[in-house]
């Protein structure tokens, strides 16, 4: 190896693999939890009208105050609650472990759970420390994540609910009893929110320790990388002096005030999409073999038969469907693959495959 690359280059940058994303051109794209549905022609039509004459000579308003406005109007955020703007929730992460970050610092999560809260506790040079969910149900073990707080006392803990890629909500006293023992901040993340019915977004204010994480990515936006930090001014004003100048750029802020002043369209594709997973996740458990869990998400987490992940994941990208193979990633996720929920075609697609690979072998 180039020796100014092995002294300089941390020995944990050096371990890594540059975030990976597999090749979809041409494949049923259920890999990545995104709305498979685009805009109607006519709000697509709309939409230019309002890109015509931006001035994409002058930086962003930095700061996006019309979309936070936007944000504010669409999505029932306290008015006495500050607003953080990030390039995706990935960049709010990231803005927080760098306000907060020393040597010793610790972030802790509960495990299987999403992978950037540590690989960008990583970046910035803190410990993650990754308490395990229960196995039989992948609900949080109270007594050992509060054993955890006070053992590590962790600088930052996040919560995804519903959590990714179990796809189950946590019981909501337990993540109270959570957020009343955290010696720090506590993120509740609620990237799936469209997707269930029960959100801490009402609760933020209620603990000086609690900020809710949202983004427009599930809801039918990933393109334009959009996340938003929500909770106690004082705690968004220092870690708004970390955020890079200009974060949000001009053709998110218009595009995303945009959209959401016409909710109602993503609002009911969430609808479609939320019955789609009720008829997703009965057409598998019918399906021998396998075994899903329940989701309150936009995907559904299944148990195959043992040592079958790798070839059922290679089956179904052969017979044009990309998913997300979890075995190996996790002790509790040996033998998981997940699916985002798709259109009715493609979740079709998904069960022929799946019946046809199970039963001929
Ligand atoms: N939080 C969770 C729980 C997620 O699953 C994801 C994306 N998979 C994110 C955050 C990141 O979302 P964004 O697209 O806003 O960066």
């Amino acid at each position: 190896m180039n020796a100014r690359i092995e002294s300089l280059v941390r020995p944990e940058i050096r371990a890594l693999r540059a975030y990976h994303v597999p090749e979809s051109a041409g494949l049923i794209k259920l890999d990545a939890m995104e709305n498979p549905y685009t805009w109607p022609e006519a709000l697509q039509a709309d939409w230019l009208e309002t890109l015509r004459g931006l001035e994409l000579n002058r930086y962003p308003d930095p700061k996006g105050h019309a979309l936070q406005a936007a944000l504010r109007e669409a999505m029932e955020i306290p008015e006495d609650m500050g607003l953080l703007l990030g390039n995706g929730s990935d960049e709010l992460i990231q803005m927080l472990a760098l306000t907060v970050a020393a040597p010793g610092r610790k972030i802790l999560s509960v495990d299987p759970g999403f992978v950037m809260y540590r690989m960008i506790g990583l970046f910035a040079g803190m410990d993650y420390v990754g308490v395990p969910l229960q196995a039989e149900d992948f609900s949080i073990d109270l007594p050992a994540v509060l054993e955890a707080i006070e053992r590590e006392q962790p600088a930052l803990v996040y919560l995804a609910y519903p959590n990714n890629p179990t796809g189950n909500r946590f019981d909501a006293d337990d993540m109270v009893r959570i957020i009343e023992a955290a010696p720090g901040l506590v993120i509740v993340d609620e990237a799936y929110a469209p997707f269930t019915d029960s959100s801490f977004m009402g609760l933020v204010g209620d603990w000086d320790n609690l900020l809710v994480m949202r983004t427009v990515s599930k809801m039918g936006l990933a393109g334009l990388r959009l996340g938003y930090l929500v909770g106690p001014p004082d705690w968004l004003a220092e870690i708004d002096k970390v955020r890079l100048p200009y974060n949000v750029n001009v053709l998110t802020q218009v595009s995303a005030a945009f959209a959401l002043k016409h909710k109602a369209v993503f609002d009911e594709q969430t609808r479609t999409i939320r019955a789609e997973r009720t008829r997703l996740q009965d057409a598998l458990h019918r399906i021998p073999g396998l075994h899903p869990y329940p989701s309150e998400a936009n995907f559904i987490l299944t148990r195959v038969p043992e040592g079958r992940a790798g070839a059922l994941f290679d089956g179904l990208k052969q017979a044009g469907i990309l998913i997300k193979n979890l075995d190996g990633t996790h002790p509790l996720l040996a033998d998981c693959l997940r699916f985002t929920v798709g259109t009715p075609e493609e979740n079709a697609a998904l069960v022929t495959a799946l019946e046809s690979l199970l039963t001929t072998s």
